[in-house]
């Protein structure tokens, strides 16, 4: 099989390097749920009522009277009046509908252990352990905290407290003890469902007893249950208030729980931030809106059908896994996939063999991923089938040219639409990504606004910015998928999110304005492309860089696979730009690199902009969702102490680049 050839390289660099805009191929339009952009301005005329759209997809217990309550910006209430379950959506009413034995849920584990749950399946087990949460004394409004690794009886547990209305608060199983402890503290959450261990490159790893540790710093009793993942891989003990998954779940084997029938308001789950910004803040979502937000933008963005077998290879433990691995795939009564492990174990093809294996038909993953796999080379994807493949999407940060290119091209063949989709775990959904059916594809910038969707660029003074100057990204009307508050925090919610662009004191919605604390810039088409957070921002001798420019402009240099740049104090200039960046494997890190590398940034954006020092590294510092901690490295370029890196998933990595300084590399 040919490797990633220098011809094969050429042609793609040649070809496709000077194509800026992409049309949607003409067999995904034919077939596409939305095809016609006439939606724009249906959902812009008949606004907020389009919204009932997408509450269409969900079934109602009692229907909905309003679709929005706007009278006391900014608790923005959507579908007031209805009441609804969401695990009664994800499962029983589509073992009812003929679909019993559709698979809901494909999970690979691995080593390569297989399980299928079917929808009956599913409906089954989440039954069985939602009365076995109420054994232990769950009731409606108890928050329930998941402590899990990619396991099923993750989104098991996640429908079994939406059945009974208790909203779950999923860690990540990344995050340390104290991340694990802060959070239950802060939610006074009484429960915990965890497990033994998981494997992670073929090792097991001990999960409880990082939970343990963590439930020493909660300042409340739990009750815990302890899923068996490992058999006799982990032997692990039972303490008191402790209880088993497997125990509980066949006590109630056959059971029938009533789904709680919930206030579309009522509180479906809380999700923490990672803090790559600051404080983890404890985002609400509801269970009308946000539900039926996942679903539409499940079914429009990502074109999924029920027949469709689905994967969104993120964690569950980010919201992108909420809305779309769980939420908005159930909720259409489609197959999603699940993959316990990491992407090169045992080979740097996992993904593509899974993608042949289980005739993937969308595939939804993050930018750094995608570098990653362009850093491996395209001798892996070659390897597989990969034609089942009808789509693409990304998430998590801005995708840069090359790398979406990429990911077109040697994944998708040049047939499927890729949607670059912007949002946050406080969106609760997709806000600006093309729809793939309708708009034209431009590598690096996400698309316009969905439809019905309010963002807009604008200047320190709200006001809009003219066609290619930066501004701030901000969202000028409400929408269903939107968090409600932060949790018992109504104060720091509006202060975070608000402030900046609203008339705080006004009663009238239209003074309301969303600020998502992100750069952007806008086209003339109505593109909007992300420049990242507005605090990423480096002063040189007076003059404001994005770090995410100057980023770009040195993964535009060949051989680099990931950059990232800080800005640390400088005697004269205020701040110095540093790098960090790591090489693609056929590259070689050193001075020659290190000159193109400072050369292309100067080319991109000037000498203002010229890195004081470029070091190399084989990792940077990242969260869940595969963003890089900037603030870490900040205080590595400061030779200062580092801050909390309690919600790294690679915490060891800081101290091998303050290494890779000390010793100059
Ligand atoms: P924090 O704790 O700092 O809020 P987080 O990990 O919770 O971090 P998320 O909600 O997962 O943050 O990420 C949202 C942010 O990710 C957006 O504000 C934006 O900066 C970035 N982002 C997500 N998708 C895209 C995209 N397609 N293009 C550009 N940026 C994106
Ligand atoms: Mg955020």
């Amino acid at each position: 099989m040919a490797d990633d050839t220098d011809d094969d390289a050429v042609e793609l660099e040649a070809r496709l390097a000077a194509q800026d805009t992409f049309e949607p191929p003409e067999s995904f339009v034919e077939q596409a749920n939305v095809a016609d952009d006439g939606i724009y301005d249906e959902f812009a005329e008949d606004w907020p009522d389009c919204w009932e759209d997408a509450a269409a997809l969900v079934d109602w217990d009692e229907p909905y009277d309003t679709v929005l309550d706007d009278s006391n910006p900014p608790f923005f209430e959507w579908f007031t009046g209805g009441s609804l379950n969401a695990s009664y959506n994800c499962l029983d009413r589509h073992v009812e509908n003929g679909a019993k034995n559709r698979a809901a849920i494909q999970w690979e584990g691995e080593l390569g252990e297989e399980r299928t749950y079917t929808y009956q399946d599913l409906y089954r087990e989440v039954n069985a352990f939602a009365a076995g949460l109420r054994d232990l004394g769950v009731e409606a409004d108890d928050v329930v905290t998941l402590y899990m690794p990619m396991i099923p009886e993750l989104p098991i547990a996640m429908l079994a407290c939406a059945r009974i209305g208790a909203p779950h608060s999923v860690v990540f199983a990344g995050f340390s003890a104290n991340a694990l402890a802060t959070r239950m503290n802060a939610a006074d959450s009484e429960y915990l469902v965890t497990c033994d261990g998981y494997y992670r490159r073929g090792d097991a790893l001990n999960h409880k007893g990082k939970a343990d540790e963590g439930l020493r710093g909660v300042d409340h009793d739990v009750e815990t249950v302890v899923v068996d993942r490992l058999g006799d891989e982990l032997t692990h003990f039972l303490g008191d208030h402790a209880h088993d998954y497997g125990e509980l779940v066949d006590r109630h084997e056959g059971t029938h729980v009533e789904p709680v029938s919930r206030d579309a308001e009522d509180m479906l789950f809380l999700m923490y931030t990672s803090g790559t910004t600051g404080e983890p803040k404890g985002v609400k979502h509801t269970t009308g809106g946000y539900l039926s937000y996942a679903a539409w933008t499940t079914q429009n963005v990502l074109d999924v059908k029920p027949e469709d077998t689905y994967w969104c290879a993120a964690d569950i433990g980010w919201i992108t896994g909420h809305s779309y691995i769980v939420y908005g795939p159930l909720a259409l009564g489609t197959t999603t996939v699940m993959y316990e492990g990491t992407p090169d174990y045992p080979e740097r093809d996992r993904l593509w063999e899974l993608v042949e294996k289980y005739r993937v038909d969308q595939l939804y993953t993050a930018p750094t991923a995608i570098r990653s796999f362009m850093k491996w080379g395209t001798e892996y994807p070659n390897r597989h089938d990969l034609s089942s493949l009808r789509l693409l999407g990304t998430v998590g940060e801005p995708i840069n040219p090359r790398a979406w290119k990429w990911y077109y091209k040697h994944i998708g063949n040049e047939d499927c639409p890729v949607v670059d989709t912007w949002w946050q775990t406080e969106t609760g959904g997709m806000m600006i990504t093309t729809l793939p059916g309708v708009g034209d594809m431009k590598p690096g910038s996400a698309g316009p606004p969905l439809p019905g969707i309010g963002a807009e660029v604008v200047d320190v003074a709200g006001d809009p910015v003219d066609e290619g100057n930066a501004g701030y990204l901000t969202v000028n009307k409400p929408w269903p998928g939107m968090l409600r508050t932060l949790y018992k925090n109504d104060e720091r919610f509006i202060d975070e999110y608000w402030r900046e662009y609203s008339d705080v004191d006004s009663d009238d919605p239209d003074d309301w304005t969303y600020f998502p604390e992100d750069g952007a810039k806008i086209d003339d088409d109505g593109y909007i492309t992300v420049l990242g957070r507005v605090d990423d921002v480096i002063n040189v001798s007076g003059h404001r860089l994005g770090t995410m420019e100057i980023e770009s402009a040195i993964v535009g240099v060949e051989g680099v696979a990931e950059a990232a740049v800080v800005g640390a104090d400088h005697d004269v200039k205020g701040e110095a730009v540093h790098a960090y960046v790591i090489t693609e494997d056929d590259a070689t890190p050193g001075d020659a690199l290190r000159e193109r590398i400072i050369q292309g940034v100067e080319d991109a954006i000037g000498p203002i902009a010229r890195p004081e020092s470029v070091v190399f590294t084989p990792e940077l510092p990242k969260t869940r969702s595969g963003k890089i901690m900037r603030r870490l490295l900040v205080d590595v370029a400061n030779g200062d102490d580092l801050g909390d890196t309690s919600t790294l998933r690679n915490p060891d990595v800081v101290e091998d680049i303050q290494a890779a300084v000390d010793a100059g590399d």
